[in-house]
C-alpha cells in the first residue's frame, strides 16, 4: 500500500468531480492525480528517492497539496513546515528532519538559498516548481510501501516547548483517514472546508486527506479569516469543516454571521484545545448544525476520540475513544497504574493511529512507556472516562498546579469565565509570588464592543462568579484584562508568553 494511492483511486471513480480548490484554481480528482504524478516525477528528476525527506513550507493551497502528495507517491517522506516560523526556526525543522529538498516561496528565500536543493513556487530561488511540473510526465506508477514505512513528519504546535517532529507511517494515515470517513459518514457528495493550516495535523489529516479519500470536494482557506470562511461556506455549499474553538467563536461572534447562507452545513467538528462548554449552544444555533467536539494529538495522527453525528453526542466530553483505531489507558498520576472509570489520570494511547516515534529520540523516551510488555504513548493530558465511556479532558498535566490548598486545573476555571457575559477569551495561569507561592491569575479578553458600563465585567464580578462555582483555592486572586491573548500558530493560547507577561506577582 501507499497512502497517496487514494488520489489515483478517486481519479478512477470520480474523475470529473471537483477535488480541491484554493483561491486561484480548482482541480478535479483526475487533475489532482495528474498534478501529484507530475510532482512525483519532478522531485525524482531532482534526485529525490524513496525514504528522502522533502520539506513543504507553503500555506494552504493546491501547490502545498500537490507537493506533499507527490512526495508521498514517490515513497519520500513529506515534512510540512509551519509558514509562521521565522528563518532560524525553519532551519531548526529542516535540520531536525534531515531534509534534502525544500519546496517553498519567496518568503523563505533565505532558507531556500541554504539547502541542498530548493524549489520555489514563484521561481524566486532554485528550481521553479511550475517549470518542473510543465516538463514532468503526468502519470506515475506508485510503488507499494509497507504500512510501517514513513509517509510524513508533522510538527506539533509547540505549546509546551519547541515543536516536536512526529513520524506518521502509511498505516497511521490510512487508519486515521478511514476512521474519520466512517465516523463522519463522509461521502462523495460532501464539500469540506480546510480552515486550519495543512502544516498542522488538524488541517492536513482531519479535513483535507479524509475528504479526498471519500472522493469529496475540499476547499482550502489560505489563512484564517472568519468572513472568508463564511463566504466559502455559502458559495461552495460546504457541508463539513473542522475548526479550533477560537475559530468557531470568531465565526459565531462575527457581526455579519446572519447575512451568510450556511444552511448546507451538516457538521462542524471542533478540537485542538478545550471548547468552552457554554459556547456550544450559541454555535449550534448560529450555524444550524451539530458541533461535535473531539480530541487528538499530532502523535495520534490525530484521531483518538470524537463525538459522532447523531443523538448520542455529549456536551463537555470529547466523545468516546475511537476504539476501532486506538486503545486508551487512564493512568494514576503518581503510580502509573490504570485507574477506574470516573477517576482522573493521565491519558495514554496505543493503536493504529499512534506514531511509531519522534524525529528526536529523547522525545521518545519522555513520551513512551512500557506497561505489561506493551508500548503506550503518554499524552501529558489529564482526563477521565465517565460511566458511559465518554472521555473528558480536564487539562494538560503541565498546566495543572497546586496552591498549597489543593490542585488547580486552569481549564475548569476558564470554562466558568467563558460563561460570563462580555468575555471573549480567557486563560488562567499560576503567577509566582515569593510569599504566597502560586497565585491563581485570570487573564480576560473582553468582547471588542464592550463599552464601560455595558456589562458588569470587572475583577470583583469575575471573582464573585468563581466563588459561587469553585472551591476557595481555585478562585482567581488576581484578574487582568487584556486586548488580545497571545496564541500559537495553531490557535492555542500561548501560556509561555502569558507566564512571561504575568507569571510573577507581588504580595500585597
Ligand atoms: P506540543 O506537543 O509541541 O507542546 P501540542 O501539545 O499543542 O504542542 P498538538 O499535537 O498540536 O501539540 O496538540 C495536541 C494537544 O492538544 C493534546 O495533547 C491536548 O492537550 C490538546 N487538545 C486537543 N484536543 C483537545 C480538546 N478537545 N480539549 C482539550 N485539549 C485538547
Amino acid at each position: 500500500m501507499n497512502f497517496a494511492n487514494f488520489v489515483d483511486l478517486a481519479a478512477r471513480n470520480a474523475a470529473v468531480k471537483p477535488a480541491v480548490g484554493d483561491e486561484t484554481e480548482l482541480l478535479t480528482h483526475a487533475e489532482l492525480s495528474e498534478r501529484t504524478a507530475a510532482a512525483a516525477n519532478a522531485l525524482a528528476s531532482l534526485g529525490v528517492e524513496a525514504g528522502d525527506r522533502v520539506a513543504v513550507c507553503l500555506s494552504n493551497g493546491v501547490p502545498f497539496l500537490t507537493a506533499h502528495l507527490g512526495a508521498m507517491k514517490l515513497g519520500a517522506v513529506s515534512v510540512p513546515v509551519n509558514t509562521r516560523l521565522n528563518v532560524p526556526q525553519v532551519r531548526y525543522v529542516l535540520d531536525t528532519s534531515d531534509v534534502t529538498v525544500l519546496v517553498t516561496d519567496a518568503a523563505f528565500a533565505d532558507v531556500a538559498a541554504g539547502v541542498e536543493t530548493a524549489v520555489t513556487v514563484d521561481g524566486s530561488v532554485g528550481h521553479d516548481y511550475r517549470e518542473l511540473l510543465d516538463d514532468a510526465a503526468e502519470t506515475f506508477a506508485v510503488e507499494p510501501r509497507r504500512s510501517d514505512e514513513l509517509a510524513e513528519v508533522v510538527y506539533t504546535s509547540g505549546t509546551t516547548g519547541r515543536p516536536k517532529g512526529v513520524r506518521h507511517t502509511h498505516g497511521n494515515l490510512l487508519a486515521n483517514a478511514l476512521g474519520i470517513v466512517t465516523y463522519f459518514d463522509l461521502t462523495r457528495t460532501d464539500v469540506g472546508l480546510t480552515a486550519c493550516q495543512c502544516f498542522h495535523v488538524t488541517g492536513l489529516n482531519v479535513t483535507t486527506t479524509p475528504l479526498l479519500v471519500a472522493e469529496a470536494e475540499n476547499r482550502l482557506l489560505p489563512s484564517w479569516d472568519p468572513a472568508a470562511a463564511l463566504a466559502a461556506i455559502e458559495n461552495h455549499g460546504v457541508t463539513c469543516t473542522f475548526l479550533t474553538p477560537g475559530m468557531l467563536i470568531d465565526l459565531v461572534d462575527h457581526d455579519a454571521v446572519d447575512r451568510y447562507d450556511v444552511s448546507a452545513l451538516e457538521t462542524v467538528c471542533v478540537g485542538g484545545t478545550p471548547m468552552p462548554t457554554g459556547r456550544v449552544d450559541d454555535a449550534e444555533t448560529a450555524l444550524g448544525c451539530p458541533v461535535l467536539e473531539g480530541y487528538g494529538m499530532t502523535e495520534t495522527t490525530p484521531l483518538a476520540a470524537f463525538n459522532r453525528p447523531g443523538d448520542d453526542r455529549k456536551r463537555g466530553s470529547v466523545g468516546p475513544p475511537a476504539r476501532e483505531v486506538v486503545e486508551l489507558r487512564v493512568e494514576d498520576l503518581e503510580t502509573g497504574r490504570a485507574v477506574d472509570r470516573g477517576e482522573r489520570g493521565e491519558l495514554a494511547w496505543r493503536g493504529d493511529t499512534v506514531t511509531p516515534g519522534y524525529e528526536r529520540l529523547q522525545h521518545d523516551s519522555a513520551a513512551f512507556v512500557e506497561r505489561h510488555g506493551e508500548r503506550w504513548l503518554r499524552s501529558g493530558d489529564v482526563g477521565y472516562l465517565d460511566d458511559e465511556g465518554y472521555l473528558h479532558v480536564v487539562d494538560r498535566r503541565e498546566d495543572m498546579f497546586t496552591t498549597g490548598c489543593g490542585n488547580v486545573f486552569p481549564r475548569e476555571i476558564e470554562d466558568i469565565l467563558y460563561d460570563l457575559e462580555g468575555v471573549a477569551a480567557a486563560a488562567v495561569i499560576d503567577a509566582r509570588d515569593d510569599i504566597r507561592g502560586a497565585v491563581v491569575t485570570a487573564i480576560v479578553r473582553p468582547v471588542d464592543d464592550l463599552a464601560p458600563g455595558d456589562s458588569d465585567l470587572a475583577a470583583e464580578r469575575v471573582r464573585e462568579v468563581c466563588e459561587e462555582r469553585l472551591e476557595p483555592h481555585e478562585v482567581p486572586r488576581r484578574v487582568e484584562f487584556v486586548d488580545e491573548l497571545p496564541r500559537t500558530a495553531t490557535g492555542k493560547i500561548d501560556r509561555v508568553a502569558l507566564r512571561e507577561a504575568f507569571g510573577t506577582t507581588k504580595s500585597p
